[in-house]
């Protein structure tokens, strides 16, 4: 029998109660979750060198691709005194590989300055060249294990189709979404909870065909009432 997992949280007036969706997440998690290497990796240079990699790439081909980045550029030092021509033709078979060398280096020469040491906070991190809003919160998250949501389409998508549609169109503004994020991964398992709705995105509520029938937060799912209301009514 799969074990329930029981969250405590702190309730936000404002935001909608996340309480059983983190619950539900994590309970699915434990049996669904997809193992990848980094999620194993236990130097903050290996987390946060995975997640530079898989963006606008899926995790599948970073997947294959991940250690033999790690065998040749093993840390931020390392990757500081790359020459940028030896880096495009690594990451040759990944894509983006322009863009990416030219970040990973602008970033690992911006991190010698501060003896390879990554910055705490949000604000000193965003200044670091090729470091997003999403970037800084996985380094919070991951490396300084703070209770940030790594909030992007994926987990924008299935919390707009369980609580309703945002506000504004940029992820990044949108005050319900930042919130509603913030509250869900407010529990013990804050890294569980962002795992388990990247994984429940990419396996289970789909951009295209969500598979409503197999998921674990159908009961309390807008955009699934409505299609069985639909359905409902094809029916009569
Ligand atoms: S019930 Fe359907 S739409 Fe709602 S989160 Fe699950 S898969 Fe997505």
């Amino acid at each position: 029998m799969t074990k329930v997992v029981k969250v405590r949280q702190v309730p936000d007036e404002e935001s909608p109660s996340t309480s059983e969706l983190s619950s539900k997440l994590l309970t699915w998690y434990e049996l669904h979750r997809r193992d990848f290497p980094w999620r194993s990796a236990s130097s903050c240079y290996e987390k946060i060198i995975a997640e530079l990699l898989l963006q606008r790439t899926q995790a599948v081909t970073i997947s294959n691709f991940y250690y033999t980045f790690l065998q040749e550029f093993p840390s931020w030092e390392s990757l500081s005194v790359a020459k940028e021509s030896r880096l495009r033709e690594l990451l040759k078979p990944i894509g983006l590989w322009r863009q990416r060398a030219r970040m990973l280096l602008s970033l690992s020469r911006a991190l010698s300055e501060m003896e390879f040491r990554l910055p705490s906070t949000r604000e000193a991190l965003e200044r670091l060249p090729g470091i997003s809003q999403y970037m800084a919160s996985a380094i919070l998250l991951l490396c300084h294990g703070r209770k940030e949501p790594l909030l992007d389409v994926n987990m924008a998508r299935i919390l707009e189709r369980v609580y309703g549609p945002r506000k504004l169109a940029d992820i990044r503004y949108d005050p319900l979404l930042q919130k509603t994020a913030r509250s869900a991964v407010n529990v013990d398992d804050p890294v569980g909870v962002n795992w388990a709705v990247m994984d429940l995105a990419a396996t289970t509520c789909l951009q295209n065909t969500p598979k409503c029938l197999e998921c674990p937060l159908s009961e309390m799912c807008q955009f699934a009432q409505r299609l069985e209301s639909s359905a409902e009514e094809r029916r009569t």
